[in-house]
This record gives structure tokens, sequence and C-alpha cells, in this order.
């Protein structure tokens, strides 16, 4: 059989056993409807209730400001279309590097008389604070910028870009799905009114993630129906999937530290090992402001798929940071953002290390790639000169 090696954490992960094992009786004995006021209905609420406060716990927040979601992408379009929408018109305030699930969101709310201004980012991915300080207006209604970037890494400076958004009283909402349960958050100290979350980066289930609104925040709903969420999200609770968050968040405070140290190890152990093997390969993202488990390589005069097809026939699994359509390579919108030239962006990869991986596997992977990338070189060296 051949070797299996999982380097793509920032798609999706695992759902941890420990997690697992507390979801399970969710599905087959304790299936009431949270909202019904039997035994069977309270025994729902029970687990819905301790995940909220686990959670709640994690992030020093009121219980009362966390909403359960189907996911980060739902938070997104929660948050962004929620404080857009309370105020009817205005303007918003979000960069070139965001997710889609926030990116898109804006660009449908300029379809609705709203307007946006996307912020750019320099060579490291990172915003400047001071031109999110330029762009806001008298009008500005929301201030939307992802906390890590899931393709590179990079960690914003979200605690200035608070201080702004607090001194003007604009609501700011961070997409933290890929920090939250990693690397610490203090949503005091950033100054963070609205914060997303998902499950299944943190070793909890598919479909299901959550939105933290501090109190006194101007929200409507996107989603009408029942009183569930205290009126904010309508529809039946995914119990099992918010037991399983809970958990996962409680495993991850527990684990965080340790992991993302471990992390940092490994991750530098593979770059060191790609950079001593491969010729013409970068490093993207900030050196030292980014994710424990991110390594997004720019592999000169290559196309990104061509290795990931090439790595996926060593059973190894990793992501694409171009994709190629029609014969043209179209780098992804943060890399462009970036302003990384297209004879590094065509050959992006996106590796990123978890829970599973070990020193063994980065070797692996690094042994790989070589001749992978040789190979290519030599009878496909696309946009060389
Ligand atoms: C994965 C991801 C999302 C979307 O979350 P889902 O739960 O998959 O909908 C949003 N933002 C970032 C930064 C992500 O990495």
């Amino acid at each position: 059989m051949t070797r299996r090696v999982y380097l793509d954490h920032n798609a999706s992960t695992p759902v941890h056993p420990e997690v697992m094992a507390e979801m399970l009786p969710y599905f087959t004995d304790l299936y009431g409807n949270p909202s019904s006021i039997h035994a069977f209905g309270r025994d729902a609420r029970e687990g819905v209730d301790l995940a909220r406060e686990r959670i709640a716990r994690f992030l020093k927040v009121s219980p009362q400001e966390l909403v359960f979601t189907s996911g980060g992408t739902e938070s997104d379009n929660f948050a962004v279309k929620g404080l857009a929408w309370a105020r009817g018109r205005g303007h918003l305030i979000t960069s070139r590097v965001e997710h889609h699930a926030v990116f898109r969101t804006c660009q449908a709310l300029e379809g609705f008389g709203f307007e946006g201004t996307y912020v750019g980012v320099d060579g490291y991915g990172m915003l400047d604070p001071d031109e999110v300080r330029r762009a806001i207006r008298p009008d500005t209604v929301a201030i939307s910028v992802m906390h890590a970037n899931s393709e590179v890494g990079t960690i914003q400076p979200i605690g200035e870009i608070g201080r702004l958004a607090r001194e003007r009283k604009i609501p700011l909402h961070v997409d933290a799905v890929q920090t939250f349960g990693k690397i610490p958050i203090d949503v005091d100290a950033l100054g963070i009114d609205l914060l997303s979350f998902s499950g299944h980066k943190i070793y909890g289930p598919k479909g299901i993630g959550g939105l933290y609104v501090r109190k006194g925040t101007k929200m409507v709903s996107i989603q009408h129906g029942g009183e569930h969420e205290r009126r904010r999200r309508a529809g039946t609770e995914n119990v099992p999937g918010i037991v399983g968050l809970g958990k996962a968040v409680e495993v991850r405070a527990r684990d965080m530290r340790a992991e993302a140290e471990r992390l940092t190890a490994l991750r530098t152990r593979f770059w060191e090992g790609v950079r001593a093997r491969v010729p013409e390969v970068r490093l993207s993202g900030h050196p030292t402001e980014r994710l424990p488990g991110t390594a997004s390589l720019l592999v000169r005069h290559v196309e990104s798929e061509s290795i990931v097809l090439g790595l996926d026939l060593k059973g190894i699994g990793v992501s694409a940071g171009s994709a190629c359509t029609a014969g043209n390579v179209e780098p992804s919108h943060v890399l462009v953002a970036m302003g990384v030239p297209l004879d590094w962006a065509m050959g992006a990869v996106r590796c990123s290390l978890g829970r599973s991986t070990t020193a063994e596997d980065i070797d692996y992977v690094v042994a790989c790639l070589e001749p992978i990338v040789k190979k290519l070189r030599q009878v496909l060296p696309v946009g060389a000169a």
C-alpha cells in the first residue's frame, strides 16, 4: 500500500476521536428536538447548552453572544449581510485577500446598493491598518477582515484595525475560521465585534460553525422562521454537530498551544527540506506573522495542478494555489493581490499540517517533491524563457 499523507488541514480535518465519541449518542439516544419541552427535548437542549458554554468559556464571552450556524460560510454571510441590512445602505470595507464567503458577499451587497472598498495587501499578504483608516467614510457601516489567510497563512494586524473601528464606532467582523482553536484570540483586546468560526477546520464535524456577536451589536437575521438561537438564526439545531463543535473547542483549548509549537517545528523542517532540495522555490506569506501549520510554496515555472497530481500519485494530499483553465494559468485572488509574478504564482502549492502530521511524513513529502518538480521542469518548463 502506498503511504498516505494528508497535508490539507486548512481545507478540512478529520473528526477527533473524543469529539466523535461525544457526538454519537446524539444520533441514536438523545434525538429530541431541543425546542420540545419534554424530557427528550430537554436532553438535547442540555447538549446544546453545554457546547455553548464551552465555546463561551474558550472565547471568554457570554454564551448569549454565540449563534450556531451551518459553518464558516454561513457565519460570514450572516455577519456581513446582518450588519449591512440592519443599516439599510452605506459603505463596507474589506480586503482583497478574504475568503470568498466574505469577498463575494460584499460583492453581492454591491448589487443591492451598498458600496465596497477592497483594501490591498503587501507582498506578504498583510494589510496596512493605515489603508483601512483611509478607507473609512462617514457612511461606513462595517469592516470585515480575516484573522489569518487560509491560503498563505499570514495573520492580519487585527488589534490595530479593531482600535480604528472602535474609535469610529464601526462594527468589526473577523473571519477567524483559520485561527479559532489554533492560536489564542482575545476578542476584547483585539476589538472584535463579530467572529466567524467553523467546526471542520478544528477536528469537529462539517456543516457546523458559529458566530460570536458582541452584545449590543445592531444586526438582522438572514434566515427567518422559528425562535431558535434567540431569534437570530431560525432552524432546528444541528444537535450532534453543535455537541461536536463544543467538544472540539474544549479539546483545542487543551491541546492548542503544544500543537502550535509542534506544527511550527514541522513546518520549519518542511521548508528547510524543500529549500535544500528544490531549486527556485519560495515560501509565500509573512515570515513571522503566520499560522503554525501552513506552508504555501511558490515553485517557479511549474503548474500548481501538475504538482498536486504528481504528489497525489504518491498518496499525498495538498492543494493548488492556481488553477489552469483553457490553457491559461489563473493564480488565486490572494496571490494576485500580493502581486506575486505569474512565473512564481503559477506553481503555488499549499501544504497545511495538522494533528496527525509526523516528521516522517514531512521527509516523505520532501523526498517526493524533488523528483516531481525536476521532471515537470524537464518535460514542461511552462513559462520559462
Ligand atoms: C474554510 C473557511 C471558510 C468556510 O468555512 P466552511 O465551514 O467550510 O463553510 C471561511 N473562511 C475561511 C478563512 C476558511 O478557511
